[in-house]
């Protein structure tokens, strides 16, 4: 891993702030990639966010995209762009969390405060014993007491890594390698045969299923992409203006009797599964209407300048656009 035991609270941060959704086999060459563009904070906070969503397509949860450009700014514009360097300072900055507030403070600066992600909740349940639910409210801050406590104050930084790679390489949800395990001896789960119940399992939360219906209007080789805006899903991205958008309607362009899309394609999130209906409308001129500040005529060959949704690239490589 390229952040392994790196000092640079901006980098940390970055790795950090990707791995938040991705794995780590996949967020790395993304973490490379946003670095070569932007190496330091001043480079980020001065970037096109255009730019900076076209790298980070792929990776989904765009938020996260959204949060790392303010932070970038807001560390330039009140931290004269240096990283802050205590808990709660950094704790304030968009898309950070307590998780990943411990994460920067302890690697970075090697402050006292205990990471506490899947990884260490998998560990402690499992040496101490502790059959509670992590998912709760008090089971998140019992565990996040107990990791505080188990912590090396001295050695933060290199504590919270050893107990996180101890999770990820050794104590593995499935299969865990306690023969090779520096605490089998004195470890609850492995000495009571217990690893299976351990930790407790998350409660699965509902998928909730949403249609989306896109309207593809195609004039020879241009399509009308339309930026997303709004607070709803892929806020910033671009995709196709929805059958029951206003500017449809008032240019008569609705596919109201095309009453079968041409195209279903779906995408599963962690709880959300987005099924997207495609309705191909070919159009003989492309009106000038539809032009404003969210809606473009682009031509085919020139789809990879834009951020698109993962749902929407999947059309477009169905129909050999992309
Ligand atoms: S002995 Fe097994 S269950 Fe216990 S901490 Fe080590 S790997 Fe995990």
């Amino acid at each position: 891993m390229p952040w392994k035991g790196i000092r640079d609270p901006y980098r940390i941060w970055l790795s950090e702030i990707i791995l938040q959704q991705t794995r780590v086999d996949q967020g790395e060459k993304y973490y490379l990639n946003i670095l070569k563009h932007y190496p330091n904070i001043q480079a980020l906070a001065k970037a096109d966010e255009a730019a900076v969503f076209r790298l980070w397509q792929g990776l989904g949860y765009y938020s996260r995209c959204r949060n790392l450009l303010a932070t970038a700014k807001m560390i330039v514009e009140e931290f004269e762009g240096r990283f802050p360097e205590n808990y709660q300072d950094i704790l304030k900055l968009k898309g950070i969390g307590p998780y990943t507030a411990a994460a920067i403070s302890s690697f970075a600066f090697n402050l006292p405060y205990a990471v506490v992600d899947g990884n260490v909740i998998r560990v402690l349940s499992r040496y101490f014993g502790h059959f509670q639910e992590a998912d709760t409210t008090t089971g998140k801050r019992f565990f996040a007491e107990l990791a505080q406590e188990c912590l090396d104050p001295k050695h933060a930084g290199l504590y919270n890594q050893a107990i996180m790679d101890l999770g990820a390489t050794v104590c593995k949800p499935a299969l865990p390698n306690c023969p090779e395990c520096p605490f089998k001896k004195t470890c609850f789960a492995y000495q009571q045969q217990k690893i299976k119940e351990l930790p407790v399992p998350k409660k699965r939360a509902a998928v909730i299923e949403r249609d989306l219906h896109f309207v593809v209007l195609e004039n020879k080789s241009h399509l009308l992409i339309k930026r997303r805006s709004g607070r709803d899903i892929w806020q910033n991205l671009y995709a196709f203006p929805q059958r029951d958008d206003d500017v449809l309607m008032a240019n008569k362009l609705n596919p109201s009797k095309k009453q079968a899309p041409d195209l279903i394609l779906e995408q599963t999130l962690t709880h959300r599964k987005i099924k997207g209906h495609f309705y191909r409308i070919p159009v003989t001129r492309k009106p000038q209407a539809l032009i404003d500040s969210d809606h473009l005529w682009v031509p085919i060959s020139e789809l990879s300048h834009f951020a698109f949704p993962r749902l929407i690239i999947s059309f477009f490589q169905k129909l050999n656009y992309l």
